[in-house]
């Protein structure tokens, strides 16, 4: 069934889970989620970036809804990272129900002023608005981009981004980054300023750049009130080492039904993972549909 992303967060707040934000980057992981979700009863988000919808094309959203229509399991569809007021409004055209306008790098009173516009757009069609504050590390090899000093969320900020703008949910900045990290590189999340944030604000809590992160710290951030989670780098990672082991043992192939299987396979085990550590299995029974 497809949903707005709004009403899988007030679920999963009120429930204690996280809901993934799977990036679709290749059709196939739209299979493989589709799979996932289904067999393990999970909620789930399809997230595409402006860059994976530019490689993707517009009909790409087309099959989204038709999947998510298709299925008993709740399925949103939102825009990763809109930089722009147009691009906020044509991913509404297009039919996602859920649009994030990141205003993270700019000046607080402009982030204020662009979100609370695209917040005017949306809600009359009834889509879920995210908004961004603090800024999310960047590791250097991802499209969701980052920067490479996090400034952390403030509470206090939070609390009144979130009353100015009317956004449905707030994408924080803890310490996580985007891309999957260096090696020998531990990333340390501020776990005691989540928990400040979600005292300051009621607002569905977002955690960008959770691959790769310490399984212990992701579990413990949505059990202080992360709600969705975004899984972009990982997925994508097992899903191309399962293209490069095919090829790899099998030798040239041609036929796309014949190597994506067991790459989809890969990327689906990633996912069930993260499914499972953010309590998300089996939570399909919160939702009256
Ligand atoms: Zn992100």
């Amino acid at each position: 069934m497809l949903v707005t992303m709004k009403e899988l967060l007030e679920v999963a707040q009120k429930n204690h889970f996280a809901v993934p934000a799977f990036n679709a980057g290749t059709g196939q992981l739209l299979s493989g989620m589709m799979e996932s979700a289904e067999e393990k009863r999970a909620p789930v988000i399809m997230a595409v970036h402006p860059d994976e919808l530019k490689f993707l094309r517009d009909s790409f959203v087309s099959s989204v809804i038709y999947e998510a229509n298709h299925t008993k399991v709740p399925v949103a569809i939102h825009l990763d990272h809109g930089g722009t007021y147009e691009q906020c409004l044509h991913a509404i055209q297009l039919g996602f129900t859920s649009v994030m306008i990141d205003g993270s790098l700019l000046p607080f009173e402009e982030n204020i002023a662009l979100t609370k516009k695209v917040v005017a757009a949306a809600h009359p069609l009834g889509v879920t608005v995210e908004g961004e504050l603090g800024t999310i590390g960047q590791t250097g090899d991802s499209i969701e981009g980052g920067v490479t000093k996090v400034t952390y969320t403030n509470p206090a900020d939070a609390k009144r981004f979130v009353e100015e703008t009317g956004v449905d949910a707030l994408a924080i900045a803890i310490g996580t980054a985007h891309g999957i990290y260096p090696k020998g590189f531990v990333p340390k999340l501020k776990l005691d300023l989540l928990t400040d944030i979600r005292h300051a604000v009621s607002t569905p809590l977002v955690l960008h750049g959770g691959s790769s992160n310490k399984d212990e710290e992701i579990a413990e951030s949505v059990k202080r009130g992360i709600c969705k989670i975004n899984i972009s780098s990982d997925i994508k990672f097992s899903f191309m080492k399962g293209v490069e082991q095919y090829l790899n043992d099998k030798g040239f192939e041609r036929e796309p039904n014949v190597i994506y299987p067991s790459c989809i396979r890969m990327a689906r085990d990633t996912m069930e993972e993260k499914m499972a550590l953010f309590h998300d299995v089996d939570q399909v029974k919160c939702f009256s549909l």
